[in-house]
């Protein structure tokens, strides 16, 4: 089917991650993932799902009236006509992101679209994945997330940040612990004492939703 997506659900809820954080967003989540990080707290949606034309997810957006629409996964740009639906929701006004796990080639999202790329650390067990040919075509409009598991981790995204600068090509940098793997206080002051350009990203629909899916 030329038009379709395999969805895992559709729901409006509180942003709880990105730049966005705390605003009203509709999420999109597709189907499938090729990855399998250590840390993943979407793994119900590895399979299943509905197959879904882009006019009904467009029409069901729409039914919440909102102002941001967040993609995500699995991993969305595993399923080619995630790109068409990108445009149209641009194209409907709506403030997109996209969250992918970085190892997939970016080139062809709609540059209207805030890319949320994660470069996956040592700890994922998913750090041969990572497609550096991603950071390249980041803009200011983009975002970079590290899930960290460990102080080897921090390490490790520390220097990835000074290596390609990631700071001077995206919009932001986010470091975010992986859920009782990492200390967040230890995180917080591990990021001023070294005096970090990025943003501490707590996870806010797991503190206020114990991160039930679908909300
Ligand atoms: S890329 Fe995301 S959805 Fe895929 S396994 Fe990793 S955390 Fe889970």
């Amino acid at each position: 089917m030329q038009d379709t997506l395999r969805i895992t659900e559709v729901f409006y809820s509180l942003q709880g991650e990105t730049r966005t954080a705390g605003l009203p967003t509709v999420f999109v989540r597709l189907t499938g993932c090729p990855l399998r990080c250590q840390y993943c707290d979407s793994a119900y949606a590895f399979s299943g799902g509905t197959l879904r034309t882009l006019d009904s997810l467009l029409e069901q957006v729409a039914s919440y009236r909102p102002r941001y629409v967040c993609v995500t996964g699995g991993e969305p740009l595993a399923q080619p006509n995630v790109i068409p639906l990108l445009k149209q929701l641009c194209d409907a006004g709506y403030e997109v992101s996209l969250e992918t796990s970085g190892s997939m080639d970016i080139s062809a999202v709609d540059e209207r679209v805030s890319r949320v790329v994660d470069l996956k650390t040592p700890g994922s067990a998913e750090v041969h994945r990572n497609r550096y040919e991603n950071i390249e075509l980041l803009t200011a409009n983009d975002q970079v997330k590290f899930v960290l598991c460990s102080r080897e981790d921090y390490d490790w995204a520390v220097s990835k940040l000074t290596q390609y600068g990631l700071d001077k090509r995206a919009g932001e940098v986010l470091f975010s612990p992986s859920h009782h793997e990492l200390n967040v206080t230890d995180l917080a002051d591990w990021i001023v004492a070294d005096n970090l350009p990025v943003r501490l990203q707590m996870q806010l629909h797991k503190l206020l939703w114990n991160d039930e899916p679908g909300r």
